[in-house]
C-alpha cells in the first residue's frame, strides 16, 4: 500500500494539460493502485493522476465505497464522448482544494469512452454522482479546477479559504 502526497493548489501540475497514457504497462497499473490507496486514505471518491504529481490522463473513481458497495473504476485516456442536455448543480469538494466547496453546474449524464486497467476499451453512460465525479476528474486532466467553473467573484471569495 502506497499513499502518495496529494498536490494542493497552486501546484503547477494541477493547472497543466496531462499527456495521453497509451499502453497500459505494469507501471501504469501500479500508479492506479497507488491512486486508490491515496484516494481511500484521503478519503475521497475520485482522484486524478495530476493530483499525485503525475501529468498523465488517468483517474480513478470509487463512488460506492463509503456506502459499502465498492465499484472501483480506472479510467485511462478517458473521453467524454456525449453529454445529455440536462444539467445538475451541486457542491463539489476537491482533495487539491481542501476547505473549499464550490457549486458547479455539470451535465446530468455523460457517455465516457476509455481504456480500463486491463487495457480493454470501455464505453458507457453514467449518471448521478458518478457523472459529476467523472466530469470533475476529467477536468483535472485538462488543468481545470472547480474554481475555474464558477462565477469569478465567487472564486475570488473562496480562494483565501483553501487549506482552512
Ligand atoms: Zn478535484
Amino acid at each position: 500500500m502506497t499513499v502518495r502526497p496529494v498536490r494542493l493548489w497552486p501546484d503547477p501540475v494541477l493547472t497543466g494539460v496531462a499527456a495521453p497514457v497509451g499502453d497500459v504497462t505494469p507501471e501504469v497499473r501500479a500508479l492506479a493502485r497507488d491512486m486508490f490507496d491515496t484516494m481511500y486514505a484521503a478519503p475521497g471518491r475520485g482522484l486524478a493522476a495530476p493530483q499525485v504529481g503525475v501529468p498523465l490522463r488517468l483517474f480513478v473513481m470509487e463512488a460506492g465505497w463509503k456506502a459499502g458497495a465498492p465499484t472501483p473504476l480506472v479510467f485511462i485516456d478517458p473521453v467524454i464522448a456525449e453529454a445529455a442536455p440536462a444539467r445538475a448543480t451541486g457542491p463539489e469538494g476537491c482533495l487539491s482544494l481542501p476547505g473549499i466547496m464550490a457549486d458547479v453546474e455539470r451535465a446530468a449524464r455523460v457517455r465516457v469512452v476509455w481504456t480500463d486497467a486491463e487495457g480493454q476499451p470501455q464505453d458507457r453512460w453514467f449518471d448521478g454522482f458518478e457523472a459529476v465525479c467523472i466530469q470533475h476528474e476529467a477536468d483535472h486532466l485538462d488543468g481545470i479546477l472547480t474554481l475555474d467553473r464558477i462565477d469569478p467573484a465567487e472564486a475570488t471569495r473562496l480562494r483565501p479559504l483553501i487549506g482552512t
